[in-house]
């Protein structure tokens, strides 16, 4: 069977109820088939003995110990126990101490004299080897390893209920459960570029003998993944259109009395971008075109602007945002810019409820609306277009390929517009799309005052609370942003909840502000966003969650505290939010005083600059390609296996393929989108955590 067979709901393993799979459905995992490709984050690598004598801090122990004595530390009420163990294995003559911190039972486990299998991360305290998390097994009646001892064992990402043991033993039942999974890559390309049959990849990816095999089948499932990534790229010219409904590339009259109506002129880079969209548009090859520009270079303006040419001819066009609140901002922009021209719009997110839903679908479907702007929920299966032309999706990066194949899928060779304003390497984006097409904004709307950054130490702090005072009194507003929600967890840094109480009651007693941050329910972060908008309140007091999109032109200072743990990037998104019209305006970073020099390498980046590729580019110089491996996250397209920074050999190699398989194989290039899509190893991709809680 092919892994995209695999569907039937997770519920259907054994030991997964309704709740585990609650759990399983954060991580974006509902079917057999998201588990079975969903990857380890790392991987425990209990290949070999690691003896507790000569360990380091930090280090992992794997080995065979024998509990020499018990002893209680902490008060009389809150007595812990720790057993002492040693190592009684050839290798080690080490001792250290297991810390049981509420399981005292296992005293009568850990008996004083009995052998056992250790497992465990160790920490060199007073001299002392410690550990409080470990795991002892006891060896097997003929007196060797257990189970786990020798593998390499996966470690997932969790959520909610599930611990390593339950994702394990799901992975273990489904990989029994189904035996041989077909090659999702023709044989000949597998043979000759010695990868690993699908099967063999698909096991290895879980539960690896070795670090070799382990990287073959990563190797095995990336290529398939670029593989297919660049086939739905080629697809182009097998789709072209025999329907354009014309072929004059004049401006269309919508468009000319939008744009005169605009209280101020377009920059040259839109008008230009504007025009390379209209050639898309009368081309038979529907258009597959990336925008970037940087924070508020107007973007979105052109976007909408576009589309009055698609909705001149009676097509319809679909607008998919991140959240729920981009897609609400940018549906009131829209009403406001567009329904005066007698344009339909709609807006769809999963918070739309049932009546309204069914309505909106009915009239979708029937060509009564011209625009639907949402969330993921314009993928579900039932919202159906009568002639969807053109889809624009904001802030491409957060959304993954198959999500962007399943909007596709819902009209007929539709021209497609992707916006970001994380840019990327021409060269990366032409090897990995194909044929890709990218345009960009580099000028910013004229009468844009570059937006002043300031690094404020934690203790010259009173300074920027004045300064930000002033500029309240002027009626203008601003962010302040912190890492993280409450003081739980004693991290020593900054929160949202108790800056809140300090802000309104010290700092700026008897100005109007609000606390908004991801826990909160979406009605009640629209409704204070609506309030901010309409300048009912002075400031807001967040965590990241306003990062990206959010447009309220009056906000004029950003704070951003513990700026130092925050990545370049981040903080230029939130730079962004201010800066938005032709106020001048401010970004204070506030950092701790002992800084290491990468921090002060990145800060002093964000002071000298607020151009979004310089700043991207020193992002990798600063940080080095090393780092941004392990992310996993491109920044600009989501993959499951591939590394877009670190695999270019593996993309350039991919690529060469591709252009000699389309030649030979020409029925590879008929493959319909939806099968395309199931082929493809990509899970649906699950919300990044934001630094955050
Ligand atoms: P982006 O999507 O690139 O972040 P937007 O299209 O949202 O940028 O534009 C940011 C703000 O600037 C919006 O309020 C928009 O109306 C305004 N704007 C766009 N283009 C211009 C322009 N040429 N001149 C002045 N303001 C503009
Ligand atoms: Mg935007």
């Amino acid at each position: 069977m092919f892994v995209r067979q695999l569907n039937m709901p997770i519920t259907s393993l054994k030991g997964v109820g309704k709740k585990v799979a609650e759990s399983y459905a954060s991580l974006g995992v509902s079917m057999c088939s998201d588990l079975l490709l969903l990857s380890p984050r790392t991987y425990e690598d209990r290949t070999a003995i690691v003896p507790l004598g000569g360990l380091r801090d930090g280090q992992y122990a794997n080995t065979i110990v024998q509990v020499v004595a018990h002893s209680y530390f902490g008060g009389l009420h809150k007595r812990t126990l720790k057993v002492i163990v040693k190592d009684v294995s050839s290798e080690g003559d080490g001792k250290a101490s297991l810390l049981c911190f509420g399981r005292n039972f296992l005293e009568k486990v850990l008996r004083v004299g009995s052998i056992f299998y250790l497992y465990g991360q160790f920490q060199r305290n007073f001299k002392e080897l410690q550990s409080s998390q470990f795991e002892m097994l006891p060896l097997a009646h003929d007196g060797s390893m257990p189970g786990d001892f020798g593998k390499f064992l996966p470690v997932y990402p969790l959520a909610g209920l599930l611990t390593q043991r339950i994702v394990r033993r799901d992975v273990s039942a489904l990989l029994e459960q189904y035996q041989a999974f077909e090659n999702e890559l023709p044989e000949y390309i597998i043979k000759e570029h010695f990868l690993m049959n699908t099967d063999k990849a698909l096991r290895t990816l879980h539960f690896p003998d070795s670090k070799t095999e382990l990287d073959e089948a990563i190797k095995t499932l990336a290529f398939t993944e670029l593989f297919y990534l660049q086939l739905i790229g080629r697809r182009k010219s097998a789709t072209a259109r025999t329907d354009i409904p014309e072929t004059d590339v004049s401006i269309t009259t919508l468009e000319q009395k939008f744009i005169a109506a605009l209280p101020f002129e377009l920059t040259k880079d839109q008008l230009q971008v504007l025009q390379e969209i209209r050639k898309d548009m009368i081309n038979p090859s529907p258009m597959n075109r990336l925008l970037q520009g940087d924070v508020g270079s107007g973007k979105t303006l052109v976007a909408w602007i576009s589309s009055l040419r698609t909705i001149q001819h009676h097509g319809q066009v679909a607008f998919m945002a991140p959240t729920e609140l981009l897609a609400r901002q940018h549906a009131e922009k829209a009403a406001q810019l567009l329904e005066p021209l007698g344009i339909k719009i709609a807006f769809l997110t999963g918070s739309v409820n049932q009546t309204a839903r069914k309505n909106l679908i009915k009239a979708l479907a029937n060509g009564e609306i011209d625009i639907i702007i949402g969330t993921h929920a314009l993928f579900s299966e039932d919202v159906l277009f009568s002639a969807l032309r053109y889809i624009i999706i904001d802030e491409q990066q957060r959304f993954g390929v198959v999500q962007r194949i399943s909007l596709l899928e819902k009209g007929r060779s539709p021209d497609v517009l992707m916006m970001t304003a994380t840019p990327i390497p021409r060269t990366l984006a032409l090897t990995v799309f194909g044929d890709l097409d990218i345009s960009t904004i580099k000028t910013m709307p004229i009468g844009r005052l570059p937006i002043i950054t300031y690094l404020v130490s934690n203790q010259s702090r009173e300074r920027m609370y004045s300064a930000i005072k002033v500029e309240f009194s002027r009626g203008h507003q601003a962010y302040f942003v912190y890492p993280r929600i409450d003081s739980a967890g004693d991290s020593g840094l900054r929160d949202v909840e108790s800056m809140y109480q300090m802000l309104t009651k010290e700092i700026y007693p008897g100005i109007p502000a609000a606390l908004i941050h991801s826990r909160l329910p979406e009605d009640e972060k629209v409704d204070i966003l609506l309030r901010f908008r309409k300048g009912e309140l002075a400031y807001l007091v967040s965590t990241s969650v306003v990062e990206v999109g959010i447009d309220i032109p009056n906000a004029t200072c950003m704070v951003v505290e513990h700026a130092e743990r925050f990545g370049l990037s981040a903080l230029h998104q939130l730079r962004g939010r201010v800066g938005r019209s032709t106020l001048q305006s401010y970004c204070f970073l506030v950092y701790e005083s002992n800084l290491t020099e990468e921090a002060r390498q990145r800060l002093m980046v964000m002071k000298e600059s607020t151009d979004g590729f310089y700043i991207a580019e020193q992002d990798l110089l600063i940080r080095g390609p090393g780092e941004v491996a392990g992310t996993r996250q491109s920044g600009f397209l989501k993959l499951h296996f591939a590394n877009l920074l670190t695999d270019l050999p593996l993309i350039a190699q991919v690529k060469t393929v591709v252009d000699q398989v389309v030649a030979i194989d020409a029925e590879l290039l008929k493959l319909e989108h939806e099968t395309l899509r199931r082929v493809l190893l990509v899970a649906p991709p699950f919300e990044e955590k934001v630094m955050e809680g």
